[in-house]
C-alpha cells in the first residue's frame, strides 16, 4: 500500500461498518469516525517514514472496533501450579457476592452518622494480627506511605543486600527515595551486621528499616542481623523499625512446605510497624496493609497521602469475608490457601480420575507446583501432573489459550503439563472436554 491508496474516512467507516454483524450493538457514528481517522493516521505515519504496514487500514480498525466491543478481562482457568500467579492476577478471587447499588461504606448505622471505611477491615485485622493496622492500595503504597510519614526529610537506614527490584521495575531505592526519606546504605551486598545499624544512626537517622528480598536469594558467605538483635538496637537508640515483609503470610503453612516469616512474629518480635501485600501468600484482593505500634500506625493513618492511596469499595467486598475466614481458621474458604494445602496426594486423585476418560493421549506423572508472587524464591511443592503427549505442544498450548473459557498451561520437556493444584474442581471438566478435543 502506498500514500495514494489510503482511503477517506467516509470509505473507511463504509468498509468497517459493512463487515458489522447488523444485528450487534449499534455504534455511534463519532465512534467509528475516530476509529477509522486514528487507522488511517496510524497507515501514513508508517507509510512516511518508509515502514511496512503490519495491519491495512480496515484490519486495523476492525480490530480497535472489536476490542472495544468485547471484554477485555476475562475468566480464565489456571493449569500452570502457579498459585500466586502475577500475569494472571496474584492470588484467585473467592467468589463474591458485590450487591449493586449503594452500602454503608462510611456510614456508621448505629449512629446514623458518618463512619469510616476502615472500619470493614479494621477489626478483623486487628484479631489476626493482635496489633492496629491500616489499609492502602498495594504494598508499594503502604513502603511509600510509611517511609514519608517517618522519614521524610530525614534517613531510613537499609542493608545494600535488600535494596532489590521485584520486578515490572518496581525498584525498593526508587520508591523510597521518592518518599522524601534519605537512603542510608549500610553494610555489603552479602553481609550486613547489627554493628553496621548501629554504627550508622545518627541525629538524622528516623526509621530502621529491613526488606524481605522476596524472589530474590542470596546464599554462601551471608549475614544479616537477626530481628531480635534489630529490634533491640532500635529500642536502645529510640528509633523506629519497619519491616516490609512482602508477601506477608498470616497462617503457619510450614507444614505445606512454606517457610515464609509469619506477620505475627515480627510483631511478637517487637517490630514497630510492618507492611506486606493483600494478594500474596494472605489470598486476598490487591491491597498494602500496614500494622504494629498504635501511635505508628495512628499516624500513618493520618497522613495526608492515605487519602490518595485508599481503597475502593470494591476492595472491601472482596477483603472483608477473606479476612474473616483467616480469623475463624475456614482457611479452605479462601481460594490460594486451599491451594496452598492441597497434598499431591489429593491432586493426584483427581488428576487419575480426570484422565480416566481420556484415553492414553494424557498421563498423570510427578511434578512441582510453585507458589509464585515474589513470595519466598522459587518456592516449589510437590503435584501430579496432566501431561499431554501431543506432537506440537506450542500449537497445543495456544489452542488451550484460546477457547472461550482460556486454560492457561506450561510446558516442560516440550510437553504440555497441566496442574490441577490451581484449577477449581468445577473448572475440571471443561479441561477434560479440551482435552479430548485437541
Ligand atoms: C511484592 C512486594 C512488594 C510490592 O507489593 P505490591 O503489593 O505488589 O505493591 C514490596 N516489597 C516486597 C518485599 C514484596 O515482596
Amino acid at each position: 500500500m502506498t500514500l495514494r491508496d489510503l482511503p477517506s474516512v467516509h470509505d473507511l467507516v463504509n468498509a468497517v461498518t459493512e463487515g458489522l454483524d447488523p444485528t450487534a450493538t449499534a455504534i455511534p457514528q463519532p465512534l467509528l469516525t475516530q476509529i477509522a481517522r486514528a487507522a488511517i493516521d496510524t497507515a501514513r505515519h508508517r507509510l512516511r517514514a518508509g515502514q511496512a504496514l503490519s495491519a491495512t487500514p480496515l484490519e486495523d480498525a476492525t480490530a480497535t472496533l472489536r476490542a472495544l466491543l468485547h471484554p477485555s478481562l476475562r475468566s480464565v482457568i489456571n493449569a500452570t501450579g502457579v498459585v500466586l500467579h502475577t500475569n494472571l492476577g496474584r492470588a484467585p478471587l473467592p467468589a463474591l457476592n458485590i450487591p449493586a447499588g449503594y452500602s454503608n461504606l462510611e456510614f456508621d448505622l448505629a449512629a446514623g452518622r458518618r463512619g469510616k471505611r476502615d472500619t470493614h477491615v479494621s477489626a478483623l485485622l486487628e484479631a489476626i494480627l493482635g496489633a492496629p493496622a491500616v489499609v492502602v492500595n498495594n504494598n508499594a503504597a503502604a513502603l511509600f506511605l510509611v517511609l514519608n510519614e517517618l522519614a521524610s526529610g530525614g534517613e531510613a537506614i537499609v542493608s545494600r543486600g535488600e535494596l532489590i527490584e521485584i520486578g515490572d521495575g518496581f525498584r525498593i531505592p526508587e520508591i523510597m527515595q521518592r518518599s522524601g526519606a534519605i537512603l542510608r546504605e549500610v553494610g555489603t551486598t552479602n553481609r550486613t551486621t547489627t554493628e553496621d545499624y548501629r554504627q550508622a544512626i545518627g541525629p538524622a537517622t528516623r526509621v530502621l528499616l529491613r526488606v524481605h528480598r522476596s524472589n530474590f536469594r542470596m546464599t554462601g558467605f551471608t549475614a544479616r542481623p537477626e530481628l531480635d538483635a534489630l529490634v533491640e538496637l532500635g529500642k536502645q537508640r529510640g528509633v523506629p523499625v519497619y519491616e516490609d515483609l512482602g508477601s506477608g503470610c498470616l497462617v503457619d503453612l510450614s507444614a505445606h512446605g512454606i517457610s515464609e516469616p509469619l506477620a505475627q512474629s515480627s510483631l511478637a518480635a517487637g517490630v514497630d510497624l510492618i507492611s506486606f501485600s493483600g494478594d500474596k501468600l494472605l489470598g486476598g484482593p490487591q491491597a498494602g496493609i500496614v500494622a504494629g505500634n498504635a501511635d505508628l500506625v495512628a499516624r500513618v493513618r493520618r497522613n495526608p497521602l492515605f487519602r490518595a492511596l485508599r481503597q475502593d469499595k470494591l476492595f472491601f467486598h472482596a477483603m472483608e469475608p477473606t479476612l474473616r475466614h483467616i480469623a475463624l481458621n475456614q482457611l479452605d474458604q479462601v481460594p490460594a490457601l486451599r491451594m496452598i494445602r492441597l497434598t499431591a496426594e489429593e491432586i493426584k486423585t483427581r488428576a487419575e480420575k480426570l484422565v480416566a476418560t481420556l484415553g492414553t493421549k494424557v498421563s498423570v506423572e510427578p511434578g512441582e507446583s510453585v507458589i509464585g508472587g515474589g513470595s519466598t524464591p522459587d518456592l516449589a511443592v510437590p503435584t501430579w501432573l496432566l501431561v499431554l503427549h501431543s506432537t506440537d505442544a506450542i500449537k497445543a498450548q495456544r489452542q488451550l489459550r484460546s477457547l472461550p473459557t482460556p486454560i492457561i498451561a506450561r510446558i516442560e520437556k516440550n510437553r504440555v503439563v497441566l496442574d490441577l493444584r490451581t484449577v477449581l474442581p468445577e473448572e475440571e471438566a471443561q479441561i477434560a472436554e479440551a482435552l479430548s478435543a485437541l
